[in-house]
């Protein structure tokens, strides 16, 4: 009964598809608790092969006010935050301090801020949480289980992020398919179970190149920590520069196997 009805208000609305509707729409799907597949498969036929500029805009705008970009500050987050400031600089941007950050993550935070008209909201784990788990497991709990590795991603980033996402309806990630054995299935636009909003991927298809070519084209600010072996970046205490050949992915909870490396931010299927 609940399937015929999702279905028949999609199938209705579909054509016309304009601002309110959709949020009809998602706020109908939310209420009946279902994942919006249908949506997302339409999206994606639509985008597929449309450039990141006309996924944001597009985004952006039909979204307007719903819309977040979570940067965790890399290469391809740089990117997108000069595509998002091109647009519309008044977009929420935040990105997550979870207390280990490298030095250099830090000064990209501030350098991004001065060189584009954008404000990066900062948002941080609950203090009493970080105690009891330090104080219950070490400073350096990551280290010796791939649970008590999750714990501290749950409680330094994680949580913070559901903070970040309280109202939004879809977000903008830089997350690309050669990044890792784990991404190979990213699709420009996804439904985040997780989060029950929609998940947008504009730069899903670039190779690392790519990237860089953008980046050195618009002399865009990046971390230097990614000129010595860093190509992906978190934690300070949970990353290793890689050596040549190695997955771009390799030197992130390098002590762990490779399908297991995603820190809950992100949810794939292996479609
Ligand atoms: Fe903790 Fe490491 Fe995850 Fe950062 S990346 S939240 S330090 S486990």
């Amino acid at each position: 009964m609940t399937n015929k009805l999702q279905s028949l208000v999609y199938n209705k609305f579909s054509d016309y598809f304009n601002l309110p509707v959709k949020r009809l729409y998602f706020c109908a799907l939310k209420k009946m608790d279902m994942t919006g597949n249908k949506m997302v498969n339409e999206l994606n036929a639509r985008f597929r092969n449309s450039s990141p500029e006309e996924v944001i805009g597009y985004f952006l705008k039909d979204f307007d006010g719903k819309m977040a970009f979570g940067t965790s500050l890399g290469a391809e987050d740089q990117v997108l935050i000069k595509m998002i400031a091109d647009i519309d600089p008044d977009t929420f941007i935040f990105t997550l301090d979870t207390g280990r950050l490298f030095t250099e993550t830090y000064s990209l935070i501030s350098k991004t801020m001065k060189t584009y008209p954008v404000t990066i909201h900062v948002f941080f784990p609950d203090a009493e949480k970080v105690e009891k788990m330090v104080n219950e497991f070490g400073i350096n709990l990551f280290y010796d289980s791939v649970e008590k590795r999750e714990l501290c991603c749950n409680i330094r980033k994680v949580e913070p992020s559901k903070r970040a996402f309280s109202g939004v309806d879809a977000w903008i990630c830089g997350i690309r398919r050669n990044q890792s054995v784990s991404r190979y299935a990213t699709q420009v636009v996804e439904w985040d179970e997780q989060k029950n909003i929609i998940k947008v991927n504009p730069v899903y298809r670039w190779t690392e190149e790519q990237v860089w070519e953008y980046i050195t084209k618009y002399n865009i600010p990046y971390n230097p920590l990614h000129d010595n072996g860093y190509p992906s970046i978190s934690c300070q205490p949970c990353t290793r520069a890689i050596k040549p050949g190695e997955d771009v992915r390799a030197g992130r909870w390098w002590w762990e196997e490779s399908e297991k490396k995603e820190c809950g931010l992100h949810n794939h299927h292996g479609e």
